[in-house]
């Protein structure tokens, strides 16, 4: 047959009361605010919230643990001064070691042959310096190997640093990476070696987590290329700094030195050092020594910031995601947007709190993600509303109409038992006559009470008002009974009634499910031509059994087919072709099913005729006693 609607009232239903479609634009929300949050343009937004968490939060006011000695315009002011580093280097070396510092990093390439005199200078003063660090670092050609500080300078250092930055790409540097490999020559960075000279440890111990310096724990973790992120000094207290040509006409101004770290290094803009943009930075470039001094306190102090992996980054979008989809689903209007909002700005204010505690959230995935499911859950739910609030206004409208037609209904046989019962009183009548007038009150008293019956019936039904008894009911049985009860009708129009059905069992209210294929056959008879054939069949399969009724009728359309279950729709060609009705029928046909737990499905194509088909669930067992 052509159209069919089919009804059903199992739904795929997840935990309390969350539906796979709910689940389907939850999980398209996810990766959506995922794919956002990791574009390069959610990578970006995320840098900027760390610049600026990383600026709302400076490290405390505390005594700073190295300090800065600066080749700087003073120092280097007379002529080729940037070419002639060694000499100076070395009489500064020669004051610091008087003051005991807890070790000096050079942050000077010493790998060019240079001038003889000033190579020898700085040779000794670094043999009597004692815990220097010298700088490595690799080559930038295709041939990619560590270069070295000269023999001469590397065998008095205590250890070597490498000093690559590693600045993101939009050329901040927000991290150095404390471990670098050329191949499987492996060179830690300067500061940390700094830190392991000044700390006196001989070895540093690696784990996944990170590194350990003696009692120092530096969490760096392999996964993320131990990679450091730099707590900066706050601009209005940066790390301490020293001219170096201040230090060689007054020595006693390196008294500051003793028992800090010393980082040696260059900062003029155009010198030798790069400079970088830092998180503090607006616009105005750090020396490298300068970040590697602020690496330094990082782990002197343990500052550390750690950032949250992405597993745990994926569980807390997948949460909250879970967390909106449910509030949209169990709460309802005014509630639902409060609480969804409260978990809006949970989320939002999840990064600053974390950051208090030193953890760093990559954000913007988790806000995208948060947004859309807010946004999908909201407007679905708005869109639901609106949907209920239509069908509820629908239905108020028909319901009107409906008692409008049930009451006009009503005035016929009203009309007929009220003018029968004045005729009986008033006049003197024949016994025959009495009798036939009383019977006529009868007749129409009888189907008032019907119609009154039925309406009370599919509303007490949905409301759950009426109780079944379910047992094992016979369905050849229910059957037989709805199809004799049908005959008078059917034999008005001569209209043949064929049933067929295997003997089984279904499990529910036999008197309830008799009215349910006895109101089938009654329209399959009402609104089929005279001389047409009714097919009952009742088919079963392990689970179900399957009862339907084919008639050669008048048909619907799609447009009725979706209709027909309301309660007082009737069709135009019901309407119109003189056959009694109330179009209540159907309505508690359907709520019958339903409170059996099956479907009802029907067929039909206009002017051929229709199919309905009650799928029940088949009773386990056949009570004894059952006739
Ligand atoms: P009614 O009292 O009007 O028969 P029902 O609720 O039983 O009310 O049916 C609702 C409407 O569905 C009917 O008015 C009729 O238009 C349509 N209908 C039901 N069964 C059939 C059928 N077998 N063939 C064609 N139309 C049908």
């Amino acid at each position: 047959m052509g159209s069919a609607v089919r009804r059903r009232y199992t739904w795929g239903v997840l935990f309390p009361g969350l539906r796979w479609t709910d689940l389907g634009f939850a999980l398209g929300s996810l990766v959506a605010g995922l794919v956002i949050g990791w574009s390069a343009l959610g990578v970006q937004a995320d840098r900027a919230l760390y610049d600026f968490l990383l600026r709302v939060n400076p490290p405390p006011a505390q005594s700073s643990r190295s300090l800065i000695l600066a080749f700087d315009d003073k120092t280097l002011a007379p002529p080729g001064g940037l070419q002639r580093l060694r000499e100076p280097l070395a009489q500064a070396l020669a004051v610091l070691a008087r003051y005991e510092p807890k070790a000096v990093a050079i942050d000077l390439l010493l790998t060019e042959p240079g001038d003889e005199k000033a190579n020898a200078a700085l040779e000794e003063a670094l043999a009597a310096m004692g815990n220097v660090i010298l700088a490595t670092h690799l080559t930038a050609a295709e041939d990619v190997r560590w270069l070295e500080p000269l023999a001469a300078f590397r065998k008095h250092a205590a250890a070597l640093g490498h000093v690559h930055a590693a600045p993101d790409q939009d050329g901040v540097s927000r991290r150095i990476v404390l471990a670098k490999a050329s191949g499987s020559d492996r060179r830690w960075a300067l500061a940390l070696e700094a830190l392991r000279i000044a700390e006196g440890v001989d070895r540093i111990v690696e784990t996944e987590a990170g590194l350990d310096v003696g009692d120092v724990f530096v969490p760096v973790p392999r996964r993320e290329d131990r990679a450091l992120l730099i707590r900066y000094a706050h601009p209005s207290r940066p790390v301490e700094r020293l001219s170096l040509i201040d230090i060689i006409e007054n020595p006693a101004t390196a008294a500051a030195v003793r028992g800090r770290v010393v980082f040696v290094g260059v900062v003029v803009a155009g010198g030798p050092d790069q400079y970088l943009m830092t998180p503090y930075s607006y616009g105005q470039a750090m020396s490298g020594v300068e970040i590697n001094a602020n690496a330094y306190e990082t782990l002197a102090h343990g500052s550390f910031l750690r950032t949250v992996p992405p597993s745990i980054e994926l569980l807390i979008a997948v949460l909250t995601m879970l967390g909106l989809a449910l509030t949209f689903r169990l709460l309802s209007g005014k509630t639902a947007f409060v609480v969804g909002a409260a978990l809006l700005v949970a989320i939002h204010a999840a990064p600053f709190i974390l950051f208090r505690i030193n953890w760093v959230l990559p954000f913007v995935p988790i806000a995208a993600v948060t947004w859309l499911s807010f946004l999908s859950g909201g407007g679905r739910q708005y869109l639901r509303l609106r949907g209920y609030f239509r069908e509820a206004e629908a239905a108020r409208g028909r319901y009107q109409r409906a008692i409008h037609y049930v009451t006009h209904e009503m005035r016929t046989p009203l009309t007929t038992i009220q003018g029968s019962s004045e005729l009986i009183s008033r006049y003197p009548l024949a016994e025959e006559k009495r009798k036939e007038i009383a019977e006529r009150i009868h007749t129409e008293s009888v189907r008032l009470g019907r119609m009154v019956d039925m309406f009370l019936s599919v509303e007490r039904l949905a409301a759950g008002q009426l109780e079944l008894h379910p047992k094992a009911v016979p369905v050849e049985e229910v059957l037989r009974v709805s199809v004799e009860r049908s005959h008078p009708l059917a034999d008005k129009k001569s209209i043949q009634i064929q049933l067929i059905a295997e003997p089984d069992f279904v499990r529910g209210d036999a008197e309830f499910l008799e009215y349910a294929c006895y109101n089938l056959l009654t329209n399959a008879v009402k609104y089929s031509p005279a001389h047409s054939t009714i097919t009952v069949r009742a088919d079963s399969d392990s689970q179900n059994v399957c009862i339907s009724v084919t008639d050669e009728g008048y048909g619907m359309d799609e447009a009725d087919l979706k209709n027909i279950f309301q309660r007082f729709y009737r069709t135009q060609g019901a309407r119109e072709s003189g056959e009694r009705g109330t179009g209540l029928g159907l309505a508690l046909v359907e709520e019958i099913v339903i409170q059996h737990g099956g479907t009802i499905e029907v067929e039909s194509r206009l002017g051929e005729g229709s199919r309905f088909t009650l799928t029940l669930p088949r009773a386990a067992q056949p009570a004894v006693g059952v006739q």
